[in-house]
């Protein structure tokens, strides 16, 4: 419970993807201007630290090589006759000019959202966008490339000895031309290249307004009664009142521990309101464009476009999941609440429909908490200080995936907060891949948790492998001035989480950097992540990676059992809560219907949240980023947790710190990156279809 409402993810620079003469292979070696050779081989601290910008004359020139740099290779590529054409002067480069510039894109979408000097971030915006509309218009839509791509599977890769992985990742860039409309007629071509360019600008104001958006509400001190006197010394002031900001470590605050409702009541409604009104109209024109390319596209809807590359394949298939979860997370959700409200602290009662207000669900929450577990939060939290959890975490890692993990101070990076941390195999020393942290909240900073590609790591048929680049941004409970950062037990959780997709892009490294790391179906992503959290759960883990902050302590055994007793509470009311989402999301994406954003959301609030009164004051959708990321996939969120479970279940039998189930599961799913279907994946792993026996189970919702 009391998760995060909107579930942390992964964010990539939009990696796209993407055809023909016939003639004979040449074995010649054929010297090209354009010669990468190599993938950006990112392999020392120095230039790990290098991959982001310092300036914004750097952000500009880096943008404008890119752009200069990838035009040279692609009309070479199109110039290339083809009797030329093979793995390596067709797939190879084409992989190589897109790793170049796709990186730069992921690189500056990591930059819009956590550096701080208001004129390198609209410098970073306006590039952002300028790259990201270049690979629409030259790579992803460029009807010449295409033609290159489709002469190639013709003729010359008919007669080369092509591996599974060239040939899924040929089909993958032939599927991407012709979703990008490439096999239409010129006219609708234009038509929806202008949409999409269109549509990519507003995405990225849809983010920057939650990114930016620096919405307060300033209460007085008896107005935080409740409030620990450590949170407040961390709160700016005005004069005599203390200035709240819209981030999660204010928001758990605020809404768990304020005993004045007021307070409750007006931060909530302004949490709730991010963004709002700004992003209606912007959020309306990107499902109306997204709508509209798709039908020049021949598609029902958005959604039906849009899935059709997904493990679920369709929209009938994920409201169908959808549907049938809901019938067990609604009677599991019953059950959860009656329990929650058979005693409520003194100043809340449940409103004439027998619900509970929205901003008195966290409140009562560890009220319950506390009577019935025994569990505070706040001070669960004083065993879990940052460091020390960071190496428990890192020495879990470190043992289950054979890895050596080594912290490197770094200085010069866009906040003093950073830290790095470098990635080796434990066997035989070779680097894997360097993890930024960027753990706090700040004024601009992208809200959230996410992980953030820079470089994916590549490997090679000869087993060589370029190094990863990863940034885990999260905005985690602060130091005081008398104690460290103490991490709240869901916060240590959404580490894991973060971290799995770090792992991800270290372990994952394949032979094309578009189909490296987490480039996998968006509906499996969440799976190695997810399936990470379940460490947080085990006894023997939470005793090695706690120490409380005074006495260096583990958790006691008798918390650990409350716990792990708590953790079976209250999964029919998160199951419940993401349904929300994820209907939302299926619901705005698909076939067009008339009825306003607020009326939807508050729609699918009611029919899946029946315990918690709706408020009608609030916009969630204006801040709900993943409606342009993941658009109508945030079911995939509920999808991948399900077969998360049962991966977890066959890793549980073999041991969470055992090497060898770590293997196997690298071996059969990580290492592969997204360079095979999901779905043939979880079958190698298993031996078996998937099932969702484990997850029902396990949420009790049996
Ligand atoms: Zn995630």
């Amino acid at each position: 419970m009391n998760k995060n409402i909107f579930l942390s993810i992964i964010i990539g620079g939009g990696l796209g993807f993407l055809l023909a003469h016939k003639v004979p292979l040449s074995k010649e070696k054929i010297s090209m201007k354009c010669d990468t050779q190599e993938y950006k081989n990112v392999n020392s601290v120095s230039l790990a630290c290098s991959v982001f910008p310092k300036t914004s004359q750097e952000i500009i020139e880096r943008s404008g090589n890119a752009q200069k740099k990838a035009l040279e290779c692609i009309n070479e590529l199109i110039a290339l006759s083809p009797e030329k054409y093979t793995q390596v002067t067709v797939l190879q480069r084409f992989d190589q000019l897109k790793a170049a510039i796709g990186s730069e894109l992921s690189v500056l979408g990591l930059v819009k959202s956590v550096y701080q000097d208001q004129e390198t971030l609209d410098v970073a915006e306006k590039q952002f966008v300028l790259l990201n509309q270049f690979i629409i218009e030259h790579i992803d839509s460029n009807k010449h490339l295409y033609e290159v791509f489709k002469a190639y599977q013709a003729d010359a890769a008919q007669r080369e000895n092509l591996s599974a992985d060239d040939r899924y990742f040929l089909n993958k860039i032939l599927e991407n031309f012709e979703l990008q409309g490439l096999n239409l007629p010129a006219e609708k071509q234009e038509q929806v290249l202008a949409l999409k360019k269109q549509c990519a600008q507003l995405e990225s104001e849809f983010h920057r307004l939650i990114d930016q958006d620096a919405t307060t509400i300033k209460v007085s001190e008896k107005a935080l009664a409740g409030i620990s006197e450590d949170f407040k010394k961390t709160l700016q002031r005005d004069e005599d009142l203390y200035v709240l900001p819209m981030n999660y470590p204010v928001q758990a605050m605020v809404m768990n521990y304020c005993s004045v409702e007021e307070t409750r009541k007006q931060y909530s409604k302004a949490f709730s309101n991010k963004a709002y009104p700004q992003n209606e109209s912007i959020l309306q024109d990107i499902i109306k464009i997204r709508d509209e390319f798709s039908k020049l596209l021949g598609y029902e809807s958005f959604a039906a476009y849009d899935l059709k590359t997904q493990m679920i394949k369709t929209s009938e298939r994920a409201w169908n999941f959808e549907n049938d979860l809901q019938k067990k997370a609604l009677i599991a959700a019953e059950k959860d609440f009656k329990q929650l409200v058979t005693d409520l602290p003194a100043g809340v009662s449940l409103t004439k429909e027998g619900k509970l207000e929205p901003w008195n669900y966290g409140y009562v929450s560890t009220y319950f908490k506390k009577k019935y577990y025994s569990i505070d939060e706040e001070t669960f939290a004083e065993y879990f200080p940052m460091e020390k959890t960071i190496a428990g975490l890192i020495s879990i890692y470190e043992q289950f995936f054979s890895l050596t993990i080594e912290t490197i101070s770094i200085t010069g990076m866009w906040h003093s907060d950073l830290r790095l941390l470098q990635v080796k195999n434990k066997a035989d020393g070779t680097l894997f891949g360097y993890i930024f942290l960027d753990m706090f909240p700040r004024d601009k900073k992208y809200g959230h948790a996410a992980a953030f590609e820079a470089v994916l790591a590549t490997k090679k048929d000869d087993g060589t492998r370029t190094p990863g680049v990863v940034t885990l941004v999260c905005n985690f409970t602060k130091p005081t001035t008398d104690k460290p950062s103490l991490l709240k037990y869901s916060e240590v959780t959404t580490f894991f989480h973060e971290f799995g997709h770090a792992i991800h892009v270290m372990l994952g490294a394949t032979k094309y950097y578009a189909l490296s790391g987490f480039n996998t179906e968006i509906d499996f992503v969440e799976l190695p992540s997810q399936m990470l959290e379940n460490w947080m759960e085990n006894k023997e883990v939470l005793t090695m990676i706690s120490s409380h902050y005074q006495t260096g302590k583990s958790l006691p055994e008798e918390l650990i059992e409350k716990r792990l007793e708590l953790l079976k509470f209250g999964q029919g009311l998160f199951v419940a809560s993401q349904l929300t989402l994820g209907m939302v999301s299926l619901q705005l994406f698909g076939p067009t219907y008339s009825e306003s954003l607020a009326d939807t959301y508050k729609r699918f609030a009611e029919l899946n949240n029946k315990y918690i009164s709706y408020d009608a004051d609030t916009h969630r959708y204006c801040s709900f980023g993943h409606l342009t990321g993941y658009g109508p996939k945030y079911y995939g969120y509920l999808w991948s947790l399900v077969l998360a479970e049962d991966v977890f279940e066959q890793i549980q039998k073999e041991g969470l710190l055992n090497p060898e189930a770590g293997k196997k599961y690298v071996d059969a799913i990580l290492s592969h990156g997204g360079s095979k279907d999901a779905n043939d994946m979880l079958r190698d792993y298993l031996g078996r279809e998937p099932r969702f026996d484990a997850f029902y189970k396990k949420m009790g919702l049996e």
